[in-house]
């Protein structure tokens, strides 16, 4: 697509010199995210001030132009690829944090400001963001409320749902608008602010947030619990958490992972039937009684061993097996398939033994890790050539048949993108579908806001 004249000359005037590109070489940088999949914008601008966004939707409206945002392209999905070209416009630069507010336990920010920046900038202050993808050195805080990303404390603090007060965002067709509250409690109306977070972009362009700030505990201690088989650790993380001391981290990781990182990440690694991560926090007075809570849970049938940290070195050295993984994986399978299904926690077991079988049955390797106490696990297919990739594909579809059968859903955490809307009708009914074909329509009335995404 080439771009009219007259968008040409208000996207120049808007945001000037530097912030405005129309150059291959420019595009391209532009043109994928972290699912390597591409396609070339015809522009890309560089944000600073609310007021461009609104010029800008207003301008690309006006001639049905397609309007991408960008945080840093750290997601897994296409969710940043401009499948129809248009504008790619980039939060990176609109990276202020606003304003901390310690009495109010929140925080006002630009939507291109890093998650680790953020940490970094209220860790002085004794709180924190819970939300922590791994990708928290490089995602914007944006494409986080975008994605409704998520990590290993989601499963005691919650997602950027439970933890947004409001937002100032840009609608598609061009008005800006406020919602939610600067309070801790509201009841004034729709919960927009819920509605926008986990969007992926395609209702408005998010250009403030106001955060809901966690003091930080002061104390933390980490478990480490090696199963015979995946079955028993599956249903360990079912008996931690039916008890009321709830981690802020219960991460499973499975045979292959483990021996995958074993033989990638060293000897730290243990080889077993499969193993789980727990971690509890709290002031340190409480810690003591909350290991022994999660320790009990985390015995049963099939538990090999437990080791609890006592130094911060150990700690680390046991969360090494997490955190070898997604390197030792690329090194199998640069195509590698990642997903994060979601299940009730109670029915882990069933999934972890159905995906072992699909994984038989197509002759694929799979690699199953993730944030078990959630029952959100990564479902990673890691087929090595096109025979396999072939493979992959239909187990992957089998999987998800399989994970809605459990009463769970498509994405705990990396949302839908380009890779997945075709398998949303899998989990949403028709009917459902159709509410949120209306909600899109009002939002953004000519489909501009990041079209082929998130809807099938
Ligand atoms: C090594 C690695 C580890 C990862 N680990 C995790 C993890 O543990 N948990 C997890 O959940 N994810 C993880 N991810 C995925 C990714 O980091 C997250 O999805 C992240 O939130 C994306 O942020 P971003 O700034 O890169 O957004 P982008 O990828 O640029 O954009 C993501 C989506 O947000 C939209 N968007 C961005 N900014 C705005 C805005 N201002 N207004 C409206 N829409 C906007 C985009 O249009 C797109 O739909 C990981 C990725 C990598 C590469």
């Amino acid at each position: 697509m080439k771009l009219p004249a007259s968008l040409l000359d208000t996207l120049h005037a808007t945001f000037g010199p530097g912030a405005c590109f129309t150059d291959e070489a420019e595009r391209i940088a532009y043109a994928y995210d972290n699912s390597r999949r591409n396609a070339l914008p015809d522009a890309v601008v560089f944000a600073q001030e609310h007021a461009q966004i609104e010029t800008l939707v207003r301008a690309c409206r006006e001639h049905r132009v397609p309007v991408i945002a960008r945080g840093r392209g750290t997601n897994t999905t296409g969710a940043t690829v401009p499948v129809d070209g248009g504008v790619v416009v980039s939060f990176e630069r609109m990276n202020r944090i606003l304003r901390i507010d310690p009495d109010n336990r929140l925080a006002v920010i630009e939507p291109g400001v890093l998650n680790g920046d953020l940490q970094r900038a209220l860790a002085p202050h004794g709180f924190f963001w819970p939300p922590d993808p791994t990708s928290s050195p490089w995602c914007s805080i944006g494409g986080n409320l975008a994605c409704n990303s998520a990590g290993p404390r989601t499963v005691k603090y919650g997602s950027p749902r439970e933890n947004t007060l409001g937002l100032r965002a840009v609608a598609g067709t061009g008005e800006g608008f406020r919602c939610g509250t600067y309070t801790s409690k509201g009841a004034t109306g729709y919960d927009l602010t819920r509605l926008l977070i986990g969007s992926e972009g395609t209702l408005a362009l998010i250009t403030e947030a106001t955060l809901k700030l966690t003091p930080k505990p002061s104390g933390l201690r980490t478990l480490r619990a090696t199963y015979r088989d995946v079955s028993s650790a599956a249903h360990a993380v079912a008996r931690i958490m039916a008890q009321p001391v709830t981690p802020c981290a219960l991460e499973f990781i499975d045979d292959v992972a483990l021996k995958l990182a074993h033989d990638h990440g060293g000897d730290n690694v243990p080889l077993a039937g499969a193993m789980l991560m727990i971690e509890v926090d709290g002031e340190p007075d409480t810690l003591p009684s909350a290991v022994d809570a999660v320790s009990r849970a985390a015995r049963g049938d099939g538990l090999e061993e437990l080791r609890i940290a006592q130094t911060a070195e150990e700690t680390q050295a046991l969360w090494s097996a997490r955190k070898a993984l997604s390197p030792a994986q690329r090194t199998i399978s640069p195509n590698k398939i990642n997903e994060d299904v979601v299940v009730p926690v109670s029915h882990l077991p069933e999934l972890v033994e159905g995906i072992r079988q699909l994984s038989k049955k197509h002759d694929v390797l799979v690699v199953t890790f993730g944030h078990a106490g959630n029952g959100n696990l990564h479902v990673n297919l890691l087929p090595r050539d096109e025979a396999e990739r072939e493979r992959a594909h239909a187990c992957l579809a089998e999987v998800f048949a399989l994970v809605i059968s459990l009463q769970g859903t498509l994405s705990g955490e990396h949302g839908i993108g380009l890779v997945k809307r075709e398998f949303m009708p899998l989990a949403l009914e028709a009917n459902t579908l159709s509410l949120m074909r209306n909600v899109k329509a009002a939002f953004d009335p000519d489909g501009i806001l990041n079209p082929g995404k998130l809807l099938p």
